[in-house]
Formats: C-alpha cells, structure tokens, sequence
C-alpha cells in the first residue's frame, strides 16, 4: 500500500499547546484543495493521506505550511518487507549511491535506528547490483520510519514552507496588476495572514484587461490560499475631483492617501486588522520615506510592507517562483501609470498635503468608493 506523507514545517511543531490548532488548520486546508473525500491521519508529526494521484501531490505542495510531500510504501514492521519496499524504489531510480536514514516514533519495536538502517542498507546492497553506501553525499536518501506501521520514501518533494493560510488573522493587500504586490500578498499570506484583495479600477481609464489580469493575479495567489475575495474599487471619480481641484505635482500622494483610507475601511468591514503593499523604500517618487510618511498618516492599523527593504531583481524572482510574473508583465496600463504627474513630489510635507486635500469632500467620496465596489470571489 502507498500513502502520501506529507511532513509540516518545524516551526508549526514548535507550538508548544498551540499545536494541535496549527494542524488541524494545515489538515483543513490542504482537504480544502484536494476535496473534503480524500481520508487524512495526522501521527507525531506527520500527515498522511489514503489515496493520491500527482496531481493532488502538486496541490499540497503549495499549501503553506506543508514542509515536503511523498509517497511511502507502508508495510508491516517486519525488516524483510522493509527492504523489499526500499528495493523497489531504488530499482526505478537509477542512482549509484544511497544512504538510509531511519526513525523510530515506535519506541517498542526491538531495533534501534542503527541497526534498522544497517539492515534495510544490506537488503538493498544484496539486491541491486551496482550500487553503493556513501554517508556524506548520497544521490538519494532511503527513509524508514517506523511508526504504527513502517513508512518507507525516499524522493520528497518540496513543500511552500511558511504558517497555515488563516493562522495569523486577516489583512487587506492592495493588489495592482504590477510584480510587487502579488510578491507582497504571497509572503504575508505564506506568514498565515488572510488575504482580502483591493484593486482601485479607473474605469475607463484603465481597460477591463487590467482588471482581468488583477483577477489572474488574485486567481494565482489562490492557488496557494485557497478562496480569495477580490473587491474593485470604482476610483475614477476620486481621481477626477483631485485632478479638478489639487495640485498637479501632489496627484499621486493624495491619490495614496485615499488608497490607504479605503483600505482600512474595506478591512474594517472585513475584520481586517492590516494593510498590505508592495512597496519598497526609494523605488519611485512615492515609494520615499516622507511619501510613506504621508501616505498612511491617520491609518490606525498596522501596514506591512514586507518588500521595503528588497531589490527589484530579488522581488522579480520571487514572482517567477510564485508563478505571478508572467502575468505581472502583460503590458497593461494601471491606474497610476495613468494620471502621473510629470514632477511628482518626492519629499510631499503633510502639512502642505493636509492643507490641500481640505478642499476634497474625502469622507464622503471614501463612503462612496467602498459602497460601489465589486465584489469577486476567486
Ligand atoms: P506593483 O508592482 O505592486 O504595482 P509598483 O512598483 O508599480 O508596485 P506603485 O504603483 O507605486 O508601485 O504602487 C505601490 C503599491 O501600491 C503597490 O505595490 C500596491 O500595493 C499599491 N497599488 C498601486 N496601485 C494600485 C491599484 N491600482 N490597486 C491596488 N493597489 C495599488
Ligand atoms: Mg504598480
């Protein structure tokens, strides 16, 4: 018989009394991708599930939290059918070195790890020609583990790593269509955080193209999370009122300001307690330190920028690793590429920002922005 194992972060079994609620998370999520039918054991530290297919093996692997998956042979505690399980992954390998590693969670069975390891390497030896022991660098580890029954595998695939989606409570990303903020989304997400998705839409300004890669976006961040609500928010008339009656070098300071008020409104809605951007420090005009300054000046909740103090290229593998840059690239305009102003204030003081937007009806274009959007569950 084959299950999947499916090992979770060591961070997860570091929980102290708090465990058993990380798991249980970790376990819902993962039934939750590969459908509720599948039958799922959890043993010390260990998940695993009755029936699988590649596919399913695929999907765990994007769940956060998980560490690895495979597929072990299970067989009675009896060295003889151990080794046979062993031979038999070997023998679709075509590796010429190997090591076993074993553990013992079954502290009665008569064998320490040693001699389990010792034994089982012998029964590989004595049946695969051509093959040898190499301790420090084997091509391929063979792990025992002997629980309830014994656990035999050897290739592990690689987890996401990272906390259960929905441990950590819950956030509002500002996702545009662009690299950063779906980089952003998935590290806060990876955190635990619970993702509800803002776009500011400028219809007609912006196309439906770029809402529809924001959806793509929001669609591939999904594939980690699981479920993601996506609210569009109607931007243009805010942008319009600025564009009438502000300044033309703080366009894009006041229009940040009302992104980060409506984010905190959409996340008071929501039971959010953060914001989440894709900024990092000294990338554009509002990316400076006096922009964020002023930016979420009078927000009253946390706001993460977990790529501050990230490079560019180092962002843009991320995304490639995400599987979000292929998207992120389609030369769609946003709403900022739009209305940019050709001198953009890089050191806006608050005062003067204040002083300008005094003239906006703010409350009430903020009220309104959030009742007229669309709501998208992806
Ligand atoms: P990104 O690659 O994420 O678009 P960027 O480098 O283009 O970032 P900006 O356009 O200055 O940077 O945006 C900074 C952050 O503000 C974005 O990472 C995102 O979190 C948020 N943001 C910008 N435009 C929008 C929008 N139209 N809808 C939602 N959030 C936005
Ligand atoms: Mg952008």
């Amino acid at each position: 018989m084959k299950k999947l194992l499916v090992k979770y972060a060591s961070e997860i079994s570091l929980k102290g009394l708090n465990r058993k609620v990380f798991e249980d998370l970790l376990i819902k999520n993962i039934k939750e991708r590969i459908g509720k039918n599948h039958k799922i054991t959890k043993d010390l530290g260990r998940i695993f599930i009755d029936d699988y297919d590649e596919y399913m093996l695929n999907k765990i692997t994007k769940v956060f939290g998980v560490q690895s998956v495979t597929v072990a042979d299970v067989t009675e505690k009896d060295i003889e059918k151990i080794g046979m399980a062993a031979v038999s992954q070997l023998r679709d390998m075509d590796v010429k070195t190997f090591k076993v590693e074993t553990k013992r969670a079954d502290k009665s069975f008569p064998m320490n790890s040693l001699e389990v390891s010792r034994e089982v390497g012998g029964y590989i030896l004595k049946n695969i020609s051509d093959i040898k022991v190499d301790v420090h660098k084997p091509e391929i580890i063979v792990n025992v583990e002997i629980r309830e029954n014994a656990y035999v595998y050897s290739k592990e695939y690689k987890g996401a790593m990272g906390m259960p989606y929905k441990s950590a409570g819950k956030g509002v990303l500002l996702l545009s269509g662009g690299i950063d903020s779906p980089v952003a989304g998935y590290m806060m997400a990876k955190r635990g955080l619970e993702i509800v998705c803002v776009y500011y839409h400028s219809h007609p300004y912006t196309s439906e193209r770029a809402k529809e890669k924001v959806i793509d976006l929001a669609k591939k961040l999904s594939e980690y999370t699981g479920r993601i609500k996506l609210y569009v928010v109607p931007f243009t008339k805010i942008q319009m009122e600025i564009i009438e009656k502000c300044r033309e070098d703080e366009l894009t300071i006041i229009m940040r300001r009302f992104m980060a008020k409506i984010a905190e409104e959409i996340a008071k809605k929501e039971g959010g307690l953060c914001i989440v951007t894709g900024e990092s420090l000294g990338q554009v005009a509002s990316q400076t330190l006096e922009s964020m300054y002023v930016t979420t000046n009078g927000i009253n909740m946390p706001i993460f920028r977990p790529l501050v103090g990230m490079d560019k290229v180092d962002i843009m593998d991320i995304s490639r690793q995400v599987g979000t840059y292929d998207i992120s690239i389609l030369p769609y305009e946003d709403c900022c590429t739009i209305f940019v102003p050709k001198h953009p204030k890089t050191k806006p003081r608050l005062k003067d920002i204040e002083n300008s937007e005094s003239v906006l009806n703010k409350e009430e274009l903020i009220k309104e922005a959030v009742e007229n959007s669309d709501i998208i569950d992806i």
